[in-house]
């Protein structure tokens, strides 16, 4: 991760000197004389990929913008690092580009290089035994299991429960229950315990089927080609405390009581962020108060703790073919992210939402490791367990401005829910970011583009 200092260096440094002038020269001019067609300027509450990408589209439309973001960072949960365990750089947040028609795919298509990286191949360790991916397909309990999986974007309807009361009801077999716990929860952001099988069927669970993409050069360097000409209107280590839309314009407090005033603000601060009340740390007052709706739509909604674990090991205990592997533990899966044959080093991560994710919150890294190499001792054998040489963990739920990792559906939430959320107040403030994504895209990047590009239509409207 790298401050704002370093970040617009690297811009700098990342694109060539002349089309970054260029560019440069361009916006400048551009917005002296569309600051006079519009007249207005926006505040955007959050530099994550939506408030970027409204920022992005207000300014190229003649608007005056600026960012307010509480962090020394740019992205939210978008965050890459150079090289990570020496094994290269790798993304410490969002990593993977979900579906093919969105524009998140095509920003990073016109960028980079995209690979196809759905997971058909998996090796799996039950009580010390291995499976190849063939031996697994043709046992009856993991057909049964994959079946289950693909029919979950179909229970859209009826009497809802969480996503485990179903997985039981629907008889999936004790045995391969771990792997369709960690099948879904990583789309759903949540343990199944938690989460609405009904209302996330669509959403999250619909992911399941969905083609995924891999990015040859890190997310932190397409967002700076995309968006690079907005960078110099981010004010950085800038917590938003209160917005007061009483009056004609909408003022907007920091935590160093520094008062800015705006015609139109965006608020895309994590859900999370959004439910802590204005008395607690970090909470945002809003004066007056958000509306009954938007408050009880919040409730509805979860976003809970996560981690990202990397683990650097020094011997390849799976099969070739593999690109994850799955282990009947508190942390039953793990992706293979990078091999170098030559010095026999390979590095692998693994992400866990809810439950799972409270319970290591409270642990050191040192004894989450110590866990896992428990965990493979008994589930896989001594020489995986000692082949860990190097780790990292990031826990987004203790990351101050995030505290989680994206939005679900909780069990009585409703179709209208994100909707509610999403709405606007006095057609002047206005909310974004993926949970308030009304189009099934919660909880990714391209998901929260959606919203950002229906607040920029709604304004630009009004302005017309
Ligand atoms: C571990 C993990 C893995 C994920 N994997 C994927 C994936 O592979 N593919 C995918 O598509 N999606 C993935 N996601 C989800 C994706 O990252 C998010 O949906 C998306 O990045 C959210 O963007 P956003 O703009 O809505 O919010 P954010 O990125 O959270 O941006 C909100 C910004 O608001 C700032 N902020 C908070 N409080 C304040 C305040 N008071 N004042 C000013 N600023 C404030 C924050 O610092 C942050 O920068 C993942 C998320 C996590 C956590």
């Amino acid at each position: 991760m790298q401050s704002r200092r370093n970040f617009i260096r690297n811009i700098a440094m990342a694109i060539p000197a002349y089309s970054f002038a260029g560019v440069l020269l361009s916006s400048c001019g551009k917005s002296d004389i569309d600051k006079l067609k519009t007249g207005k300027k926006i505040g955007i509450i959050g530099a994550g990929i939506s408030g970027l990408h409204a920022a992005w589209m207000l300014q190229k439309e003649g608007y005056d913008v600026e960012i307010l973001e509480a962090s020394d960072k740019v992205g939210g949960r978008i965050q890459s690092i150079g090289n990570l365990l020496n094994m290269g750089s790798s993304e410490l947040g969002a990593a993977k580009v979900y579906g093919q028609n969105n524009d998140w795919n095509q920003i990073v298509r016109s960028q980079a290089t995209l690979q196809n990286s759905s997971q058909n191949s998996s090796t799996y360790f039950i009580d010390g035994q291995e499976y190849s991916q063939t031996m697994m397909s043709s046992s009856t309990d993991y057909q049964s299991m994959d079946q289950r999986l693909k029919q979950l974007s179909g229970v859209n309807s009826g009497s809802d429960m969480t996503v485990e009361n179903y997985m039981e009801t629907m008889q999936v077999p004790e045995r391969v229950q771990f792997i369709f716990k960690s099948k879904t929860e990583q789309f759903l952001g949540t343990s199944i315990d938690r989460a609405s099988v009904v209302l996330n069927s669509l959403e999250g669970l619909e992911k399941i089927n969905q083609e995924e993409y891999q990015s040859n050069i890190s997310f932190e360097e397409v967002l700076m080609r995309q968006y690079g000409t907005i960078y110099p209107t981010i004010v950085n280590n800038t917590q938003v405390i209160s917005i007061d839309y009483s009056g004609d314009k909408i003022k907007v407090v920091d935590a160093l009581q520094v008062e800015r005033v705006y015609d139109q603000v965006i608020v895309t601060v994590p859900l999370s962020i959004l439910k802590i009340k204005s008395s607690q740390a970090y909470g945002i007052a809003f004066k007056p108060s958000l509306p009954e709706s938007k408050i009880k739509a919040m409730d509805m909604l979860g976003m809970d703790s996560s981690l990202k674990i990397f683990l650097k090991v020094n011997k390849k205990f799976w099969s070739s073919e593999s690109s994850s592997i799955y282990v009947n533990s508190k942390i039953g899966k793990f992706e293979i992210l990078k091999s170098n044959a030559s010095s026999g080093q390979y590095l692998l991560s693994a992400t866990i939402h809810g439950e799972n994710a409270d319970i290591l919150n409270n642990m050191s890294e040192t004894e989450i490791i110590d866990l896992i190499k428990e965990e493979w001792k008994e589930q896989i054998n001594e020489t995986a367990s000692k082949s860990i040489i190097e780790h990292k963990v990031i826990f987004w739920g203790k990351e101050k401005f995030i505290q989680g990792s994206f939005s679900y559906h909780k069990v009585g939430s409703h179709a209208e829910t994100r909707t509610e959320l999403f709405r606007p107040i006095e057609d002047r403030l206005y909310f974004a970011g993926e949970a308030c994504n009304t189009k099934n895209n919660s909880g990714t990047i391209h998901g929260a583009i959606e919203t950002a590009k229906e607040v920029v239509k709604s304004i630009s409207k009004k302005q017309a």
